[in-house]
């Protein structure tokens, strides 16, 4: 009846696409992605890639494979922000409009890095392909329909014609901006829409090395001629990518930018009328702020552009599609396993909504303040980027918590708090070095001390006996690891007699400040419900977390009001 059966069926290979393929493929899970283009893209865009989404990386077993991409050292470039001249040959004196924070080692034990599309999704389609994944390439997606069981969907060969009829029991859109998945779920958008519009020109120019004098930085916007031409230094030296605005408003068109126009748009904005450029490519797209409704549809999940579209402002784009993609495929394999609840699937939305809808948010901030017309309050709404990467929390029932909490809040604070990313802490085992986020892949880890208490036996009964994936780490002298040069307990907010339950995506579900009474019981009931069982028993935030919010809140960005996870 079906051409082919596959157990998750991926619409797009962008970044999105083909990391939750790597993702899936990681936790033994079979994928088809298809996609219209002929290959990976041949065009260095998203080239900053966040400690976080390298964390991903890293976990995936890609870390030193996408760390190898870089060119140079990228940090300096990262360090020197984002700039603002009258034409680059006036770099010395640009107006620094953004120094933002984006990695420290304390926090991570990744670093940003640059490194374009281009190269890194290879890498991408490689791995998945070895994980088990198929990568289809001029095959687009024409229909889909779902039912209890599963999701149809109708493929073409675009270069034959011909068409396959697919069965899987999900399917993933990440097929970009436009989304075709998105259309025909008749997903509605929400947002301020089209901001404005931009033609990327690639080019070689070896002169503009020398102007910009070895002058760090991961964007400059020159201003000469009237318009806001942008240069992006993290992809490394010649060829270069300038991205002037237009206006559709005024009559302009992509057509109007003939070769000759761009070559002189980008001596103007070099301030240099004779020098050599040589145009590669030009690609048009618009700087948009939409927030699909629902990120789930039944069977069909929406991720990175298609769910959440934001002005490049930040360079938030695939970074959040990446994590978008870490967040859903660790449930989703949980479910295909059958150990996940009913509930699970619907954190993928509760969770990630209220993210991409944050970093919709804090794009379009950037953008006002870039293109010199953000007031005082819109200023003050800027949260600086370490926080909008890794400091983004989650409320959902697969996170143990005292009620809801800001999806961002400033200072950064990551210690362990219910729905944060696990703190990063040096550990030794067996003579390696590793972070405690490298505990975290494939099931859920309780962390705890090594004093006399019970979670330990715990932890080791309820994991001979659940169907959920649990495994219990002793920090300190004679447990599974011990410490290099911080205390564990402290940095995740317990006392030594505490314990920590983490997610396998890395995030904190729940903790216990000390021993509890019945601690088999209070981690069966914790575990059932973060992992999404059916009826969540209600868990008594102040039994299970005594630890009280230490922290005063002086930004806050609340999370989005859906109506839709309101109505669920
Ligand atoms: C100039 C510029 C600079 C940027 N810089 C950054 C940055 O530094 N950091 C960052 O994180 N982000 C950045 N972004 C944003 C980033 O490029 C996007 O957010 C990212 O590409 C989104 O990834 P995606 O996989 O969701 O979608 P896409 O990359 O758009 O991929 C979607 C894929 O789906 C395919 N597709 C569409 N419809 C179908 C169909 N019906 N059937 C089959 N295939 C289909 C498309 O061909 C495409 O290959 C930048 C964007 C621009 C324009």
């Amino acid at each position: 009846m079906y051409d082919e059966e596959v157990p998750v069926l991926i619409v797009g290979a962008g970044p999105v696409g083909l990391s939750s393929a790597v993702f899936l493929g990681g936790h033994g899970v079979r994928t088809l992605v298809v996609e219209k283009r002929s290959d990976t893209s041949m065009l260095p865009r998203a080239p900053g890639l966040q400690a976080r989404t390298m964390e991903l990386f890293r976990a995936a077993g890609l870390g030193r494979e996408i760390r190898a991409l870089e060119i140079g050292d990228s940090h300096p470039f990262f360090e020197g922000g984002i700039l603002r001249v009258n034409t680059f040959a006036e770099i010395a004196d640009a107006e620094v409009l953004e120094a933002p924070s984006l990695d420290g080692p304390a926090i991570s034990p990744e670093r940003v890095m640059g490194c374009g599309q281009d190269r890194y999704e290879v890498v991408l389609a490689e791995k998945a392909k070895e994980s088990g994944g198929d990568v289809r390439f001029f095959t687009r997606l024409r229909s889909i329909e779902q039912d209890d069981d599963g999701v149809t969907a109708t493929v073409e060969d675009i270069r034959t014609g011909g068409t396959t009829t697919i069965r899987a029991k999900y399917l993933i859109g990440a097929d970009g901006a436009g989304s075709t998945v998105r259309g025909l779920l008749g997903v509605s958008r929400s947002g301020r829409g089209t901001v404005f519009n931009a033609l990327s020109i690639y080019f070689h120019a070896p002169e503009l090395e020398e102007i910009l004098a070895d002058r760090p930085f991961i964007l400059c916007y020159a201003t000469a001629g009237g318009t806001m031409t942008g240069l992006s230094r993290l992809h490394g030296r010649d060829p270069w990518l300038a991205a002037p605005v237009y206006h559709p408003e005024r009559g302009e068109t992509p057509e109007d930018f003939t070769d000759e126009r761009c070559v002189e748009i980008v001596r103007t904005a070099s301030g240099r009328p004779d020098m050599h450029v040589e145009i590669m490519a030009k690609v048009p797209w618009e700087g948009s702020q939409l927030v699909a409704e629902r990120f789930r549809t039944g069977r069909v999940f929406l991720a990175g552009d298609a769910a959440h579209v934001h002005p490049p402002a930040g360079g938030f784009g695939a970074n959040t599609g990446i994590h978008d993609a870490h967040n859903l495929a660790w449930k989703l394999a949980a479910t295909l396993n059958g150990w996940a609840g009913p509930g699970l699937l619907d954190t993928y939305h509760d969770e990630r909504h209220a993210v991409g809808a944050a970093m919709a948010e804090q794009a379009m901030v950037r953008n006002r303040i870039r293109h010199g017309h953000a007031s005082a309050e819109v200023r003050a709404q800027m949260v600086d980027d370490i926080i909008i990467t890794l400091g983004y929390r989650y409320t959902s029932r697969s996170v143990v918590a005292d009620g809801p909490k800001p999806v961002l809040k400033a200072p950064l604070e990551l210690a362990g708090e219910p729905g944060t990313r696990a703190p990063h802490v040096w550990l030794a085992r067996d003579g390696e070095r590793l972070s405690t986020i490298d505990l975290f892949w494939d099931s859920f880890v309780l962390l705890t001390g090594t004093e006399d208490t019970a979670w330990h036996e715990a932890a080791s009964r309820l994991a001979g006996r659940t169907a959920v994936p649990l495994r219990v780490v002793r920090i300190g002298a004679g447990g599974e690891c011990e410490p290099v040069d911080a205390d564990w307990a402290a940095a995740y907010g317990v006392s030594p007699r505490g314990a920590v339950l983490v997610r396998p995506d890395a995030f904190v579900a729940w903790r216990a400040g000390a021993d509890l009474p019945e601690p088999e019981k209070a981690l069966e009931d914790v575990l059932s419900r973060v992992a999404g069982a059916a009826d969540p028993l209600v868990v008594d935030p102040v039994v299970v977390d005594p630890l009280s919010d230490p922290v005063s809140d002086p930004v806050s960005v609340e999370p989005a009001v859906d109506s839709a996870a309101a109505a669920r």
